[in-house]
């Protein structure tokens, strides 16, 4: 049994899959000890109900509205508070943006274990985190012989299940000192309805797609899907979309549950961000490309002729 504490995130007013996702992973931890979670800015009370339905028993509530977006210093300073508070044996968050920036400078300050971008957890008498290692060609597992356990747990693996606990609020106050960086304003830079490190589809196009016009098909695909788009390096590099877009060992790693790739030849670089994908569906008109190595499912054919097909047939399926 071990009393676990969940950094929940919330991104455009709502909660984050991934917080879910980490609770489930908090609840196997905790093995029926104590699942607390922590979430900071100004309206944490409202997002109360769900995390307690997704088993928090006790939610930390750090208002202040200086941590309504993410400052590492404020977040540091709130996290550090929190885990003063509640004494836990394992510290856990999403491997977003802001676990990834957040965990590594407060497991500094605990003098704490890091393991970092985990895909599975296994409970016994001893706590074993998987991760990918060498852009996902193998697998590490790892445990920590010694003092609080700090992990980040990667969007989109380990499916959110709900386990109503009682959600009792507390209050904290943090006292925020010397906040060095603020984040002053978020651009937008995608139209994309769909998160694409969360999206569940994704439909992804490489330098096949030959302009920026040619993502018009992909994005009517990702629409009639309720998916995102997504892109190669080398189609962000032509200028067809935005670098936000980019998949793989130097753009965001995803985990759908459906991948469609149009016009992307599978390097080893773009494999590195998609290929732990539930479903690979690959589209292109080399019947050598590497893509199809692993790929569940390969059209050979020219994207602007299959692409509309497959949109036209979709709609009919979920109109
Ligand atoms: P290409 O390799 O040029 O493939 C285009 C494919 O489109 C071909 O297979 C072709 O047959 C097919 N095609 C052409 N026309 C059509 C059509 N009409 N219909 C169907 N198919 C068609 N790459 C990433 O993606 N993400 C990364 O994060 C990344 N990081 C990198 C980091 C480093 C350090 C380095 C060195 C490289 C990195 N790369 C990354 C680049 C990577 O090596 C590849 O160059 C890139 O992934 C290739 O993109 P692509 O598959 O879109 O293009």
């Amino acid at each position: 049994m071990k009393k676990v504490l969940v950094l929940a995130e919330t991104k455009n007013g709502k909660l984050r899959n991934v917080s879910l996702e980490v609770l489930t992973v908090a609840g196997k931890i905790a093995n029926g000890g104590e699942i607390n979670a922590c979430i900071f800015g100004s309206d944490g009370e409202k997002f109360r109900e769900e995390l307690a339905k997704f088993g928090a028993q006790k939610i930390y509530l750090v208002e202040n509205a200086e941590l309504n977006r993410y400052t590492p210093d404020g977040f540091k300073q709130a996290l550090l508070k929190v885990i003063e508070e509640v004494q836990p044996e394992v510290v856990l968050t999403g491997h977003t943006s802001v676990g990834k920036d957040l965990l590594p400078r407060v497991a500094v300050r605990l003098n704490a274990a890091l393991i970092s971008d985990c895909i599975d957890v296994e409970v016994g008498e001893k706590i074993i985190f998987t991760r990918p290692i060498y852009s996902g060609k193998a697998f590490q597992k790892k445990e920590v012989t010694n003092g609080i356990v700090m992990a980040t747990i990667r969007p989109n693996n380990i499916e959110a299940k709900e386990n109503q606990a009682a959600g009792e609020t507390f209050k904290i106050l943090a006292e925020l000192k010397d906040l060095r960086t603020m984040v002053k304003d978020i651009v937008k830079k995608t139209s994309g309805k769909v998160d694409l490190s969360e999206a569940k589809i994704i439909v992804a196009g490489g330098r096949g797609v030959k302009s920026a016009e040619g993502f018009k098909p992909l994005q009517e695909l990702a629409d009639v899907l309720g998916g995102a788009v997504g892109a190669s390096r080398a189609a962000c590099d032509a200028g067809y979309c935005d670098y936000s877009l980019q998949i793989g060992q130097t753009g965001k790693v995803v985990t759908p549950d459906l991948y469609i790739a149009c016009g992307i030849s599978g390097a080893i670089q773009h494999l590195a961000g998609m290929s732990s994908s539930k479903v690979i569906v690959a589209i292109n008109k080399d019947p050598e490309a590497n893509i199809f190595h692993i790929a569940d499912y390969g059209i050979v054919g020219d994207l602007f002729e299959v692409v509309p097909l497959l949109t036209e047939e979709f709609k009919k399926v979920f109109a």
